[in-house]
């Protein structure tokens, strides 16, 4: 499932083949992903021009000169291949036509991105720009994580008499926005707190200790993601989820690499999903 910087990585991707570019033709293969796709999304897209593609949480944004916003999530598996424009000095040729290719989207001056998505959890909508934040899928997200809303009094005054675990608290969207499985592990880790630690009683300071630790952690995920766009050029054009060194998240078993602590690295399981922690230093 990408999170907030495996999206951010792809923006980044697509940021310089849209980015004040016109859609001369889009191509719908299907009514549907995870939700029908908006009336005429198609006609909808050909011919807007892409103000910007920006990003809230998990979703791209694409600001069109029709004075709609495309919003865009991946899904848990859809792949974005750029093809057709020159990379460097490499020339991705347009690939052929795979099962799963629903988005086609052809842009002036050859550029090609195609959004396959063979689980069909990803989803795209449309609605007028000056209503975005009104959107069901946007409306009462939490701050982003690498915004100035989000800083040590809000995150201790939002934690405050929650009685939830920790880690179900930083995966309330309404708390910060874009945060997953992944990230709450390893930012959890690194602050040595417990993630089976009831949220409203953390003291304050180590609450806002959490603030800087999350900012960390997405900030590297983000720059590997950035080297990891320095090699999609060269290889196939495929937008693809980077493999990242992490901590904690999927090491159950190994030693804690935390300074100075012997314990090792184990997974529980909370609301379902694992949760990868070491029972020595997060208290
Ligand atoms: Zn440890």
């Amino acid at each position: 499932m990408p999170e907030l910087p495996e999206v951010e990585t792809v923006r980044r991707g697509l940021s310089p083949v849209l980015d004040g570019r016109v859609i001369a033709r889009a191509q719908v293969n299907r009514p549907d992903l995870r939700w029908p796709f908006p009336e005429g999304m198609a006609d909808r897209l050909t011919g807007a021009r892409v103000i910007r593609l920006g990003r809230r949480s998990k979703y791209l944004l694409a600001d069109l000169s029709t004075g709609e916003t495309l919003i865009w999530h991946l899904g848990m598996s859809g792949r974005v291949l750029i093809s057709g424009q020159i990379l460097g000095e490499y020339v991705h040729a347009h690939p052929a036509p795979e099962k799963h290719d629903h988005v086609v989207l052809d842009i002036e001056g050859g550029a090609r991105i195609t959004f396959n998505d063979p689980r069909r959890f990803g989803a795209m909508d449309l609605i007028a720009t000056d209503r975005l934040e009104t959107h069901r899928l946007l409306a009462g997200l939490g701050p982003e994580p690498l915004g100035n809303a989000f800083d040590e009094p809000y995150l201790v005054a939002r934690l405050r008499g929650r009685m939830t675990p920790i880690k179900a608290a930083l995966l309330d969207q309404h708390v910060v926005a874009g945060l997953g499985n992944i990230y709450v592990c390893e930012a959890l880790h690194r602050a040595g707190i417990s993630p089976k630690r009831q949220a409203g009683r953390i003291a304050a300071p180590r609450a806002a200790s959490l603030v800087p630790v999350i900012r960390d952690v997405l900030a590297e995920a983000i720059e590997a993601g950035g080297s990891s766009l320095r090699d999609y050029r060269q290889t196939d054009g495929e937008l693809g989820y980077f493999q990242h060194a992490f901590r904690a998240y999927g090491r159950a078993g190994a030693p804690c690499p935390t300074s100075g602590c012997c314990g090792t690295i184990g997974r529980i399981v909370q609301s379902g999903r694992s949760t990868f922690y070491c029972p020595q230093c997060q208290r």
